[in-house]
């Protein structure tokens, strides 16, 4: 007798279409925390397309505070006939392997990402997002309501990623802090929070040594950030200013 495989032809392949896209403060994927709860600073849209930019496809969405997103990575799709089957969490250091099902890495079989965000409204049509961990320009494939009383499991657990990582310290620089306070005015934006937040994952890998002498930068919204390691687990913000 045929199996089901067999029957459903499960081998076969899917293709998806996106229903919208993300409008992020993340211009790039350097430093961009690793799940999406750590910053509740990061702030972002999504832009629904035809049909879906409808007010009939978000009715009944003003009554839910989160909502899951699945998403594809698109920044790091992979190479036609790519097998991994091990990859290198962060959260191991960056540098032991562990088997691709049990991270959430970005580079596995199919180039899906998953993240539960905050619903902070809806403006001209498009869902005001916080609390996110997705690049712009990110394609969204699906969007469903987060259900507290199935979705939320006080007894899971993960023993590799117990706890959420160690903080780093952020301090800015005299400089840096009036740049800081003037763009959070100019973009009406939480920037200062944001730089804190996402810096205390502290995005180095974490075998990488602090250099003192070298400068690194990120991208968010339309700033250059600029920070330098003066001490081990410490990062100090050198200059903000427009990309
Ligand atoms: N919460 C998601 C993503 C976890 S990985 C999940 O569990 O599936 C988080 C990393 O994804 C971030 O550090 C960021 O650099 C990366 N990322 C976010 N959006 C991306 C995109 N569109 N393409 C490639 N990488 C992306």
């Amino acid at each position: 007798m045929a199996s089901d495989a067999e029957n459903h032809n499960s081998k076969q392949s899917y293709s998806l279409k996106s229903i919208g896209v993300v409008h992020s403060c993340f211009k790039e994927k350097f430093a961009i925390p690793r799940q999406p709860a750590l910053a509740p600073a990061a702030r972002g849209e999504i832009e629904l397309f035809p049909p879906y930019d409808d007010p009939l496809a978000i009715e009944g969405l003003e009554g839910i505070s989160h909502l899951w997103l699945s998403f594809i990575f698109h920044q790091a799709m992979p190479k036609e006939d790519e097998v991994r089957l091990r990859v290198r969490p962060p959260r191991l250091g960056g540098n032991k392997k562990i088997g691709v099902f049990a991270t959430r890495a970005t580079h596995r079989p199919n180039p899906l990402g998953l993240s539960v965000v905050k619903l902070d409204g809806i403006k001209n049509g498009r869902l005001q997002i916080s609390g996110i961990d997705l690049l712009d320009g990110t394609p969204i494939v699906d969007i469903k309501p987060y259900v507290p009383y199935a979705d939320s499991l006080p007894t899971a657990s993960n023993a590799i990623a117990a706890d959420s990582p160690e903080l780093s310290q952020v301090e800015f620089s005299p400089e840096a802090l009036i740049s800081a306070q003037e763009h959070a005015a100019r973009l009406d934006q939480p920037v200062k929070e944001l730089i804190e937040q996402m810096l205390a994952q502290d995005p180095k890998p974490a075998y990488q040594k602090p250099d003192p002498e070298r400068l690194y930068g990120v991208k968010i919204w339309d700033l250059e950030v600029k920070w330098r390691y003066l001490q081990q687990g410490c990062l100090t913000i050198i200059s903000i200013t427009l990309a």
